[in-house]
C-alpha cells in the first residue's frame, strides 16, 4: 500500500506500482575501526595541538577516494572516485556503494538467524514463525509444484466478472488481499487533525512505475511500453492463457492502464499535501463515485462502521467510476487477472519469477536476479519485520551505540535551534512557531520501545502465506481508523538501511540498520560520525521544514503557520534550489526534475549545514585537532559526508530515479550540496567561481 506523501525517506528506495520494483539496497569495503594512534602530535601556532593519524584511523576509507581529483572542482570524485573506478556493480544490483554493502552484510546476518530458525526452531514461538516463513519461501520445489494454486481463489473471482456488479465484487475481493486494481485503501492520520486516524483511498493499479510511462511519447518510454506489453502477454501465457488470447488481452490491459494513468495525479502535484487530501467522508464518496457500491465495499472489507474517508482526488475517483462502466466485462477480467499476476507473480514458480525479473531488469539495468535467500530475507522482513529484528538488535546495536546516536541527534537539534535564532529571512512570529515545531519534534533511534505482534498463521505454502500476511496487514491498518494514534509505531523495520521523517507525527526515525559501520561507529573520529550520520540526522530534521514538511505544524496538523512575507522568502529560496538541480543531468539527455526533488535537496543542503554547525560546537573545546594525510579535521568531516553517498549506478537505474524518484542521484547529493554550503569552500580554500564555490548559492536553511 502506498501511503500518500508520508513519510520522507532518506534513500532512493524504489516502491513502484503493483510491487514491480522492490526497495533498492545499499553497500562498501569494510572499514576497520580506527586503532589508537601512537603518532606524534604537533602544535600549531594558534589553537590546540594537532594529532596526526591516518585517514583509515578516522573512519574514512582512503581506497574509495581519488586523490588526483580536485576538491573544488568535483568533490564527489575526490571522496568516491576510487570506489567508482574500481568497483564492479554485482550482477544482482543496479547500484553499489557503502550503503549497499552494509545492506548485504545485514542480509547475511539475517539469513544466518533465519536458517537456524528454519532448521531448529525449538519451542520459541517467534523462531518457529520466522523459520516457517523463511522455510516456505526457500522451498522452491513445493512452490513449483503448487503452480497457480495459491492464487486460484483470486483468479476464480476475477473469472466471474460478467457485469458491473460482479466487477465491483471482484475489486473488493482483490483489495482484501492487498491486490489493488484502480485504487488502494489504507489508513492515515488526518492531515488536519493529527489525533485522528482516517481511511485513505488513493490512485493505484498501474503496472509501470509512473503515469509518464504510459503518456510520454519519447523513444525510451515507447520502448519500455512495448516491452511491458510483451511482458504482460508472457505472464498471461504462463498463467494458462492461449497465446492469441494473451496477445489481445495484453493490448487491452495497456489501453485501460493508460486510461487510468490519464486520470492519475502527477508525482509533482502529489508533493502538495493540499492536493492529495480531500476529506469527503462516506457521503462525499457516494456523491463522487456514484456507481461504486461503497457500503458493500466497507462492509466486505470488514469495516462497515468507517465514517472518515479522504481521497487523493475527487476527479480521479469520479473518473475510474465512469471508466469501470465504459469497458466490456471481458476487458476487466483481463485487467484484474493481470493485477493478480503482477502482485503475486514473484511468489510463484520460476517461470513467473523470471518473467517478473525481466521487466524489473529492463527498468533498473540489473543483470541477474538476487539469489533466492536474499529475496526470502526481504520477504520475511516485510511480513514479520519486528520479529526478525529482535536478534539483529541484540547483536548489532548496543547501548553505547544508541547513546552516541542520541547525543549526535541532540547536537544536530541544538544546531537547528541556533540556526532558527539567526535566520535573516524569518520574521519573529514565524520564528517562534518554528521553534515550537522543533521542540515538539519526536525522535526514535534504533528500534521500537515495544515489539508489535503478527497474529496470523504461517503454513507451508509460500504464496498463500503472503496472501494471508497481506490481508492481515490491511485489516491491521483499517482497524486503526477512528482510534487514537499509536505514537510508538515504526514505519521501517530496525535492520533497514534508511531513515525517515513523518510530518503527521512530526517525528524522525533512525533504524539501527543505518547506524552501523561504515556509516556510523563509536570508534570513528567525531568529525566522521558528524559528517556521515550527522548529515543523515540533519537531513531528516530538515524534512520537517522542507517544501512539504513546512506545511505541517508541531502537532502534525496541516495548517499555515508561516507569515505571508516569510513564506514568500522561503518559496524564493526553494525556487533557487529547484533551478539549481533542474540543470543537472542524471544521464545524457535526462535532466533532474527540480520540483520533484526539491524537498530532498533542501533536506540534503540544510542537513549538511546543521551537521557541520553541530560538529563545530562539539569540537569547540577539544584538547587537540586531528589531521590525516594532508587533510584538516574540517576536510575530514566533509570527506565523511561525501563518502556516505559513494555509489556506482547503472545508467538504467539513474534514468529510472530521475524520472520517478524524489531523491537526486548521489553525485548531486554531494556536489550539488557542498556548492551551497560555504563552509565547504572555506575548508578547502576553493577560489571564487570554482564549481564548489559558485557565485550563486541557494540557502533555504
Ligand atoms: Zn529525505
Amino acid at each position: 500500500v502506498r501511503t500518500p506523501l508520508l513519510p520522507s525517506v532518506l534513500v532512493a528506495s524504489l516502491t513502484a506500482a503493483a510491487g514491480l520494483i522492490a526497495a533498492c539496497d545499499g553497500t562498501p569495503d569494510a572499514v576497520t575501526p580506527p586503532q589508537p594512534s601512537a603518532t606524534a602530535t604537533a602544535v600549531e601556532p594558534s589553537g590546540p595541538p594537532v594529532k596526526t593519524v591516518t585517514l583509515k584511523e578516522t573512519g574514512i576509507n582512503p581506497t574509495w577516494m581519488d586523490r588526483s581529483a580536485q576538491a573544488c572542482t568535483d568533490f564527489y570524485a575526490l571522496a568516491c572516485g576510487g570506489l567508482i573506478k574500481s568497483v564492479e556493480i554485482p550482477a544482482d544490483k543496479s547500484s553499489w556503494g557503502p550503503s549497499q554493502e552494509l545492506q548485504l552484510r545485514t542480509e547475511e546476518f539475517l539469513r544466518d538467524t533465519l536458517e537456524k530458525s528454519a532448521k531448529q526452531p525449538g519451542n520459541d514461538p517467534i523462531q518457529k514463525k520466522l523459520g516457517a516463513w523463511y522455510g516456505a519461501c526457500m522451498n522452491e520445489a513445493a512452490i513449483e509444484k503448487a503452480g497457480t494454486k495459491p492464487i486460484k481463489s483470486l483468479l476464480d473471482v476475477v473469472a466471474k466478472v460478467k457485469d458491473e456488479k460482479s466487477l465491483h465484487a471482484a475489486i473488493l475481493a482483490l483489495h482484501k488481499h492487498s491486490v489493488f486494481p484502480f485504487f488502494d485503501v489504507s489508513s492515515q492520520q488526518d492531515f488536519k487533525d493529527a489525533t485522528l486516524v482516517i481511511a485513505a483511498l488513493d490512485q493505484d493499479g498501474l503496472g509501470l512505475p509512473d503515469r509518464d510511462y504510459y503518456l510520454l511519447d519519447d523513444a525510451k518510454m515507447k520502448e519500455i511500453r512495448a516491452f511491458y506489453q510483451g511482458h504482460v502477454e508472457r505472464m498471461l501465457v504462463l498463467a494458462g492463457d492461449k497465446p492469441a488470447a494473451a496477445r489481445k488481452a495484453a493490448a487491452e490491459i495497456v489501453r485501460v492502464e493508460t486510461a487510468i494513468a490519464r486520470l492519475a495525479q502527477d508525482k509533482v502535484v502529489r508533493r502538495d499535501p493540499y492536493k492529495i487530501y480531500n476529506k469527503i467522508d462516506r457521503p462525499g464518496l457516494t456523491a463522487t463515485a456514484k456507481r461504486f457500491p461503497w457500503d458493500a465495499y466497507w462492509k466486505g472489507l470488514g469495516f462497515a462502521g468507517i465514517k472518515d474517508v479522504t481521497v487523493n482526488s475527487k476527479e480521479y475517483f469520479a473518473g475510474v467510476d465512469a471508466l469501470m462502466a465504459s469497458e466490456k466485462p471481458a476487458v476487466w477480467q483481463s485487467y484484474l487477472r493481470w493485477t493478480v499476476l503482477a502482485a503475486e507473480g514473484s511468489r510463484l514458480g520460476k517461470g513467473f519469477v523470471d518473467e517478473r525479473f525481466a521487466m524489473r531488469a529492463k527498468l533498473t539495468g540489473q543483470k541477474a536476479i538476487e539469489p533466492r535467500w536474499k529475496r526470502c530475507v526481504t520477504s520475511t522482513d516485510t511480513a514479520l519485520g519486528e520479529l526478525l529484528a529482535q536478534e539483529y538488535v541484540k547483536a548489532k546495536f548496543d547501548a553505547p551505540s544508541k547513546q552516541l546516536a542520541e547525543e549526535l541527534l541532540g547536537a544536530v537539534r541544538g544546531a537547528m535551534k541556533a540556526e532558527l535564532g539567526s535566520l535573516s529571512w524569518m520574521d519573529a512570529a514565524t520564528r517562534s512557531a518554528a521553534d515550537e515545531k522543533l521542540a515538539k519534534m519526536n525522535r526514535k533511534i534504533g528500534y521500537p520501545a515495544t515489539w508489535r505482534s503478527y497474529d496470523f498463521e504461517v503454513g507451508g505454502e509460500y504464496a498463500a502465506n503472503v496472501v494471508t500476511a497481506s490481508a492481515f496487514e490491511l485489516a491491521r491498518q483499517l482497524r486503526k481508523v477512528g482510534r487514537p494514534v499509536d505514537r510508538n509505531e515504526w514505519d521501517m523495520t530496525p535492520p533497514t538501511v534508511n531513515a525517515y521523517y513523518n510530518p503527521s507525527l512530526n517525528e524522525m526515525v533512525f533504524p539501527a540498520g543505518i547506524l552501523q559501520p561504515p556509516l556510523f561507529d563509536k570508534a570513528f573520529a567525531t568529525a566522521v560520525n558528524y559528517g556521515s550520520t550527522g548529515g543523515v540526522m540533519g537531513h531528516e530534521l530538515t524534512h520537517g521544514f522542507d517544501d512539504e514538511g513546512s506545511q505541517f505544524d508541531g502537532d502534525g496538523n496541516l495548517r499555515v503557520w508561516w507569515s505571508d512575507a516569510t513564506s514568500k522568502q522561503f518559496q524564493e529560496q526553494t525556487r533557487c534550489v529547484e533551478d539549481q538541480y533542474s540543470a543537472y543531468e542524471a544521464v545524457p539527455g535526462v535532466k533532474l526534475n527540480g520540483k520533484l526533488t526539491a524537498g530532498e535537496n533542501i533536506a540534503d543542503i540544510g542537513g549538511l549545514k546543521l551537521a557541520y554547525a553541530a560538529y563545530r560546537e562539539a569540537r569547540k573545546a577539544a584538547p587537540e585537532r586531528l589531521a590525516a594525510e594532508g587533510y584538516t579535521e574540517e576536510q575530514i568531516f566533509f570527506l565523511a559526508y561525501g563518502q556516505s553517498w559513494c555509489e556506482k549506478d547503472r545508467p538504467e537505474f539513474l534514468e529510472l530515479i530521475a524520472k520517478t524518484n524524489p531523491h537526486s542521484p548521489t553525485i548531486f547529493r554531494v556536489n550539488g550540496v557542498v556548492a551551497d554550503v560555504p563552509a565547504f569552500a572555506d575548508a578547502f580554500s576553493c577560489p571564487a567561481g570554482s564549481p564548489m564555490r559558485p557565485a550563486k548559492v541557494c540557502a533555504v536553511w
